[in-house]
C-alpha cells in the first residue's frame, strides 16, 4: 500500500493520479473555472460552512445514529457489526447532504436556476427538495423509461415544484439524462448551476461532492470511538457513482488499520450488459467529463449495465475510487442482485431496518466477511438509504 495524501488530492486540474480531469466542451470550461473558484473560496468561508452544518442538522436531520446490529451480528455470530443511519436522514439518503451543499453555493454564484439528472429519482428528490427550501428554480431530467418506472419520485419532485423534464434519446435512462442536463448547462451557465448527484463528472465535482458528503465519516468516527472506545477494523459501503463510500471513507484514508471495502453492483453476472461492477469489469476512458474506470466494449461503446438498485447502475466510477484502488488503499468487491435482496430480507427481519438495495449490497459484504472475523472484531456499514421505495420492486422480484 503506497502513503495516502489525501489532502493534495486531487491537483489544480482535477486529476486523482491519472484519474479525474476535465473532459468537457469549451463552451463550459468558464463556467466550469468559475464554479472552481468560487468553490474553494466557500470551502475555506466559517460562514459558508456554518450555514451548510446549519442546514445539515435543521433540514437533513444530522447528525444521523450509529446502530450497533446486535441480533444481526449475534445471528452471523463474527464480528460487531454497526449500521451508519443515512436512511434516517430527510429524504431518505445520503443524497440530501450534497444538494444541500450545492445550493447554498449556486446562491453564492448569484444562479437561480437549478438543473439536475435523476435515475431512479432519489438525488432529483433531494435536489427538489433543497431547491425549494432555497427558493431556486429547478428543472430535473429523467429518462421517459426511468419516470414510467419511478412514478412516485416524479410526483414527489412536482409537488416541490420542480419541473421534471422526459429524456426521449439513447436508452431514456440515467446517462442519457446526464448528457441532456450537459447540453442545458452548455446553453444556460452564466445563469444555472449544474446541481450534479455523485462524486463523478468534470472537476470540481467529484472534489466537491466528497466534501459535502465527508461528514458522514467524520461523524462515524466520533460514535465508534464514544461506542467502543478505538476505531473499526473494516468500513463498508456500496459504490454507485461513489459519494456515500468517499463521504465515509474520507475521514480514515490515513489509517492504515481501517480497512476500507466498496461494493459495487454485481447483478446477474459478470458478463457484458449484466452488471455494473467497474472494478471487475471495466477500463480506462472517458465518460461524462472524466477519465476512469468505464465499462465499454473493445471499440469504446459503451456497455449497457444492469443492476436491481438503479442507484448503482452506471458505467463510470468515480475518479478518486479509481486512484485508491490503484494504490492499493481501497479494495473493491461486488455483490450479485440475488445477495442483494438476501440481505434486504435478513436485515429486515433481524433488526427492523428496511436498507435501500443500494446499501443492500454493502451488507450482504459484510454479512460474508462478519462470518469470517471474531467477535472482538468492529465492523461498519453505511446504509445510505432507506428502503421504502425498494418494496414494491423487492415483492415482484422475491416472494416472501
Ligand atoms: C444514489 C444512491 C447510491 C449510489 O450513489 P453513490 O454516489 O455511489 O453513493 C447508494 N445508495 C443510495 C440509497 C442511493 O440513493
Amino acid at each position: 500500500m503506497q502513503p495516502v495524501h489525501k489532502e493534495s488530492l486531487p491537483d489544480a486540474r482535477g486529476y486523482f493520479g491519472p484519474f479525474g480531469g476535465r473532459y468537457v466542451p469549451e463552451t463550459l470550461m468558464t463556467a466550469i473555472l468559475d464554479l472552481t473558484k468560487v468553490y474553494t473560496e466557500a470551502k475555506a468561508d466559517p460562514e459558508f460552512q456554518e450555514a451548510f452544518r446549519k442546514n445539515l442538522t435543521e433540514f437533513a436531520g444530522r447528525p444521523t445514529m450509529l446502530t450497533h446490529a446486535a441480533s444481526l451480528s449475534r445471528k452471523i455470530g463474527g464480528a460487531r457489526i454497526y449500521l451508519k443511519r443515512e436512511d434516517l436522514l430527510h429524504t431518505g439518503a445520503h443524497k440530501i447532504n450534497n444538494a444541500i451543499g450545492q445550493t447554498l453555493l449556486a446562491k453564492r454564484m448569484g444562479k437561480h436556476r437549478i438543473i439536475a439528472e435523476t435515475g431512479a429519482g432519489q438525488h432529483g428528490v433531494a435536489t427538489a427538495t433543497a431547491c425549494a427550501r432555497e427558493g431556486l428554480e429547478c428543472i430535473v431530467y429523467m429518462g421517459e423509461e426511468d419516470m414510467r418506472r419511478q412514478e412516485p419520485n416524479v410526483y414527489r419532485m412536482r409537488l416541490c415544484g420542480a419541473e421534471v423534464r422526459p429524456v426521449t434519446s439513447g436508452q431514456k435512462t440515467l446517462k442519457d439524462a446526464v448528457n441532456e442536463a450537459m447540453r442545458d448547462w452548455v446553453a444556460n451557465s452564466r445563469t444555472t448551476h449544474y446541481l450534479l448527484g455523485s462524486a463523478l463528472g468534470c472537476h470540481p465535482f467529484p472534489m466537491m461532492v466528497r466534501d459535502f458528503q465527508k461528514v458522514i465519516g467524520e461523524e462515524t468516527r466520533r460514535q465508534i470511538l464514544e461506542a467502543e472506545g478505538r476505531l473499526p477494523d473494516e468500513i463498508v459501503a456500496c459504490v454507485g457513482g461513489g459519494s456515500n463510500s468517499i463521504g465515509i471513507f474520507y475521514e480514515f484514508l490515513q489509517e492504515p488499520s481501517v480497512k476500507l471495502t466498496g461494493v459495487e453492483a454485481g447483478g446477474r453476472a459478470i458478463e457484458p450488459g449484466q452488471h455494473a461492477a467497474r472494478f471487475a469489469g471495466g477500463r480506462l476512458g472517458v465518460l461524462q467529463g472524466c477519465r476512469t474506470l468505464v465499462l465499454q466494449n473493445p471499440d469504446g461503446q459503451i456497455e449497457l449495465t444492469h443492476s436491481v438498485s438503479a442507484g448503482l447502475d452506471y458505467a463510470a466510477v468515480g475518479p478518486e475510487h479509481a486512484y485508491y484502488q490503484s494504490i492499493g488503499r481501497i479494495q473493491y468487491g461486488y455483490a450479485t442482485d440475488s445477495e442483494a435482496l438476501n440481505a434486504f430480507r435478513m436485515l429486515a427481519s433481524t433488526e427492523g431496518i428496511i436498507p435501500a438495495l443500494e446499501s443492500s449490497h454493502a451488507l450482504a459484504y459484510a454479512i460474508k466477511r462478519a462470518a469470517e472475523l471474531t467477535p472482538d472484531a468492529l465492523l461498519c456499514v453505511n446504509l445510505s438509504g432507506r428502503g421504502d421505495k425498494d418494496v414494491q420492486e423487492a415483492a415482484r422480484v422475491m416472494a416472501l
